[in-house]
């Protein structure tokens, strides 16, 4: 991880960095590799140790521990799944309620996990809300949004609607119409829960190597500049960070997402505010905005992702003051009281999207290559579920979170997932998709009539939405059938727009 404390707020709060730990320089064997010191890596490794403890398992990381999006993201730990619908959409009732409970537990184990080990991460379980704040139509978005989670199979105890004097009680906003509420959600130091469950696994008896960059898997071999390791397994943990590393980026392309974190704010500030519960929040725009009270009174927002031409990764930690401000205004667009908030920090990420715009946990038996991302910016809390998941699927356990949906065991991601189109379609398509939504929120945001306008665009921006769900896919192809030559170009483009949907 770069250690540059003037833009991650996240690392200025590690007192003292431990010194990189040994390069491999040597070929060794093992019974589990990892490639990635990520969450979904360590969450591998940890898991494995635990119900394992025999295992030699070694884990590679090209740069240093959490130099991904684990030490740059938000710090949301989500007790959903981006996509989930994709997965349950079509499963019976009581299948989706069991699937949303194990996504929801899975915030409480973590908690759990942190707690028994002594991972100091500032882990707090205050909910989040996802609240109508800016302009009176989000009213209608967040309901149906709510609607949409109980349809999945979350439960009105975990989902709930807050009008607008409870929303206040909770938090401010300057429109503050209303909102849900999910209790499922907790918040978390990245930087410190990755640095710290990399401790933890090495105190667990796992080998960490850092600057360790895999150029190549061979056959049940993982091989670095300087080194190689024999294992029948081998984990693929990079996410938004695959690059030219095996041929992962076809199917998972890097989304850039950014976030700033203000000084920490006065008692009469946070008097104005609220949040006295550390919760998280969002709105209901298109162009995700979401926050949260950090453990040391500042607020962390992050908002608007972007997708760079050719999916390039993002290393550099810093941002532009032009990115600084446009956040900067968006947060005292929500709270009037931060109009001349100092912005202390700023910093980004890349982040990774599945061609299939859900997670996938895939465990190929045949060439032993496991892997598991695409978590679409909610990633925190699902590499804890996925590495855990793998973890089951490597040690054939016939676990619950094994028999999960979004679980795939003999089939390479090659087969699994689909590949994506190739440039510039992806990148001209995210752009239209973004001007697309960012014309939407400039019309809401007037507030005054735009008869013919509004209701298509926020039409035609309904339409790309619901293009995740499989039910309208089915509807897509159905129709790509009968108009196969100028339609299939739309569809290609409509599909490579996607990425900006699910933007955290
Ligand atoms: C700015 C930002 C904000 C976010 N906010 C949130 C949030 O609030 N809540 C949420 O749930 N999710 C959020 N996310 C997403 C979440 O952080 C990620 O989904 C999650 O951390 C992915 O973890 P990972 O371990 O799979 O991948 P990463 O953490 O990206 O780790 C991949 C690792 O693989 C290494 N690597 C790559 N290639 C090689 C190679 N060839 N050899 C060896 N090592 C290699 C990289 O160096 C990297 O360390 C955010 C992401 C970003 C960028």
């Amino acid at each position: 991880m770069q250690q540059d404390t003037c833009s991650n707020f996240w690392i200025s709060t590690i007192a003292q960095w431990p010194e990189p730990r040994p390069r491999l320089e040597a070929s060794i064997q093992a019974d589990v590799a990892i490639v990635g010191a990520g969450f979904t890596g360590l969450w591998t490794a940890y898991y494995l140790k635990t119900l394992a403890p025999h295992l030699a398992i070694v884990v590679l990381e090209a740069q240093r521990v959490g130099h991904g999006a684990s030490g740059r993201n938000g710090g949301w730990v989500v007790g959903n799944l981006a996509g989930l619908e994709r997965y349950v959409g079509e499963l019976p009732m009581e299948r989706r309620r069991e699937c949303c409970q194990v996504v929801a537990d899975n915030v409480d184990d973590i908690g759990n996990v942190l707690e028994r080990g002594s991972i100091a991460a500032d882990f707090n379980k205050g909910g989040a809300l996802y609240a109508a704040a800016r302009y009176p139509d989000q009213i209608a978005i967040q309901k149906g949004y709510l609607a949409h989670l109980h349809e999945l199979g979350h439960d009105e105890a975990n989902c709930s609607w807050l009008d607008a004097d409870q929303l206040a009680e909770k938090a401010r906003f300057r429109n503050g119409y209303g909102g849900i509420y999910h209790r499922q959600v907790a918040t978390v130091n990245p930087v410190k829960l990755v640095t710290g469950l990399a401790e933890t696994i090495e105190r667990l008896g796992v080998t960490i190597h850092e600057q360790s960059r895999v150029t190549l898997i061979g056959q049940h071999e993982a091989i670095t500049e300087q080194g190689a390791v024999e294992a029948p397994i081998i984990v693929c943990a990079t996410e938004g960070y695959a690059e030219r590393f095996h041929d992962f980026k076809k199917h998972v392309i890097p989304v850039q997402s950014l976030v700033i974190a203000t000084e920490p704010l006065t008692q009469d500030v946070w008097q104005e505010i609220g949040m006295s519960e550390r919760l998280a929040f969002a709105d209901a725009s298109r162009l995700i905005n979401y926050g949260h009270r950090s453990a040391d009174g500042r607020l962390v927002f992050g908002a608007r992702g972007s997708y760079a031409f050719g999916g390039k990764s993002k290393h550099r930690l810093a941002i532009s003051q032009d990115d600084i401000r446009l956040r900067r205004d968006l947060l005292a667009d929500l709270f009037p009281v931060l109009q001349d908030v100092t912005i202390s920090h700023g910093w980004g990420g890349s982040l990774g999207l599945s061609r299939n715009f859900r997670p996938h946990g895939i465990l190929d038996r045949e060439s032993g290559i496991a892997t598991a991302g695409g978590y679409a910016g909610e990633g925190v809390a699902a590499a804890h579920l996925f590495g855990r998941t793998l973890a089951d699927l490597i040690l054939e356990r016939d676990s619950r979170l094994a028999s999960m949906p979004w679980v795939f065991t003999n089939a390479s991601h090659r087969h699994l997932i689909k590949r994506w189109e190739p440039e510039p379609l992806r990148w001209l398509a995210a752009q239209v998709i973004t001007y697309s939504y960012a014309g939407e929120e400039a019309l809401m945001k007037r507030n005054k009539p735009a008869p013919l306008i509004k209701p298509v665009l926020t039409k035609a921006n309904d339409f790309l939405h619901r293009l995740s769900s499989e039910r309208v896919s089915h509807q897509h192809r159905l129709y790509l059938c009968v108009t196969p030559s100028g339609i299939s170009r739309y569809r290609l483009l409509c599909i490579a727009m996607k990425p900006t949907l699910s933007l955290e």
